[in-house]
């Protein structure tokens, strides 16, 4: 990839000041080599150190978190918050409880974080959070002493009009209780816009949990839409069982699509049939349990533990489970099966070469900072029910939905358009996602 002189530049001071960062490195890589032709077409966009500053977070905090497990032992994990990008509003994201998480993921979903966020048109920076700590076979009560300990040090950064964050990878509803619960105990304040996917007696807001996976079929569908074409009968592979991935599941079946296989980190099922999610949210919802268990539960499904899910058979692929999960010889795969839309439930989930294929081959490619929008989307409507003291029904809450990812497809491939490249989203969303936080940073001065 070559990028445009004053960029690779840029890129350079990147490399150099995030020294062993690789996936920040990669998420900024993909911006920039999309922002070409805005700083040809524009030359202002690189007054004030726009884009440098826009690579640099407002502030990175890190944080120790110490915690007593069930045998009285105390463990000791690493909290993260990278407040990335407050010119459109408070810093907004969630945050991941994952033992792969350091720095260098917190920072390149941080950086996505400001994009997709501007995309939504919503007053909302960019941000991201999490911890090295494993919930895994942990108990309830460990997850809450836990969520107690990351909060203890967290509260003091966060607020309504400061840094709004929410769930990602291993942070669900049970987990943002027990956040929410410690920061009222320490603030002794209701303060219910610090914290979105809150529960719904409790300040949440209807739609927030199915956001993400519904506003990526949403997204899907546009796509189809496109090309005068349904989700009618379409053959459907999701990566992933969380959050994301069981409600796109949800929302394909809806419309009519057959999901044909889905996943967890130990392996994947296939069941031709359709993936039943009643058994899948048994399964991973209330057991917590591994997907074999699925297969186990579901005539006619198999498990598969080696390999890859990619290498079914479908129309449509759409990565939900977490970053770089599918390369360039699972997009070859999919080409050769005659996947024709690819679109990211998950934050970057597909490689640069397996996405330099997919444009190749001809497959429509949407990237997860538009696909996935619909859950920090609708966390900004709760935001909203929040600070109006007001509760929307299901039906209202989804169609603001639907009608936001709609907006964000228009308006990446109008975007394309306008800059040469027809039909890309990627070139859109990042082009599209840009200006709007450059333009606001401009007009901010230099801070
Ligand atoms: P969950 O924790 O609910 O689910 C994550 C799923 O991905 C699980 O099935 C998990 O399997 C699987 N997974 C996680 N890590 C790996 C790995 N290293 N290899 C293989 N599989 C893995 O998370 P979410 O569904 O919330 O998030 C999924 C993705 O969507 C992430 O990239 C997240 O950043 C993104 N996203 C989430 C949003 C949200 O609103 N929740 C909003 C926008 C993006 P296992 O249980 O075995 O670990």
């Amino acid at each position: 990839m070559t990028l445009h002189e004053s960029l690779a530049e840029i890129y350079d001071e990147v490399l150099r000041r995030n020294p062993g960062e690789s996936e920040f490195h990669q998420a900024v890589l993909e911006v920039l080599d999309s922002l070409g032709p805005v700083v040809t077409k524009h030359p202002h966009y690189t007054d004030s150190a726009v884009i440098r500053r826009l690579c640099e977070p407002e502030r990175q905090i890190i944080f120790r978190v110490p915690w007593v497990d069930d045998q009285g032992n105390v463990q000791i994990n690493r909290g993260f918050r990278v407040e990335f990008n407050s010119a459109l509003g408070p810093y907004k994201g969630g945050l991941r409880f994952h033992p792969s998480v350091y720095l260098g993921i917190v920072k390149f979903l941080g950086f996505e974080q400001i994009f997709k966020n501007s995309l939504t048109g919503m007053p909302i920076g960019g941000g991201k959070g999490g911890s090295d700590f494993d919930p895994k076979g942990r108990s309830d009560g460990e997850i809450m002493r836990f969520c107690q300990a990351f909060m203890t040090e967290l509260y003091r950064h966060i607020g309504e009009y400061t840094d709004v964050p929410a769930g990602d990878i291993g942070v669900g509803g049970r987990e943002i209780g027990y956040l929410f619960g410690q920061y009222k105990r320490i603030t002794n304040r209701y303060e219910s816009g610090v914290l979105t996917g809150k529960g719904i007696t409790w300040g949440g807001s209807l739609v927030r949990t199915e956001a993400t996976g519904y506003g990526t079929v949403f997204f899907t569908e546009e796509i189809l839409r496109t090309r005068g074409d349904s989700f009618d009968g379409k053959r459907v592979v999701v990566s992933g069982s969380g959050n994301v991935a069981t409600y796109a599941i949800e929302k394909l079946h809806q419309l009519g699509a057959i999901v044909v296989a889905c996943s967890d980190s130990s392996g994947y099922v296939v069941d031709e049939k359709g993936i039943d999610l009643d058994v899948l949210k048994d399964v991973k919802e209330v057991r917590r349990a591994r997907i074999a268990e699925y297969a186990d539960l579901r005539e006619g499904a198999r498990f598969v533990a080696d390999g890859s899910i990619w290498s079914v058979p479908c129309d449509i692929a759409l990565p939900c489970a977490t970053q770089n999960e599918l390369n360039e010889a699972d997009a070859k795969t999919l080409a050769q099966n005659g996947c024709s839309i690819v679109a990211e439930g998950a934050n970057m989930p597909c490689t640069p070469e397996a996405i330099r294929l997919f444009n190749d081959a001809g497959i429509a490619f949407a990237p997860g900072k538009a696909a996935n929008a619909g859950g920090v989307a609708t966390s900004a409507l709760e935001m909203q029910q929040n600070a109006s003291r007001d509760r929307w029904s299901f039906e209202y809450t989804e169609e603001r939905l639907a009608e936001t990812m709609r907006g964000i497809h228009d308006r990446c491939l109008e975007t394309a358009e306008e800059y040469g490249a027809p039909g890309n989203y990627v070139v859109g969303a990042n082009i599209a996602g840009f200006t709007q936080v450059a333009d606001a940073m401009l007009a901010l001065g230099v801070i």
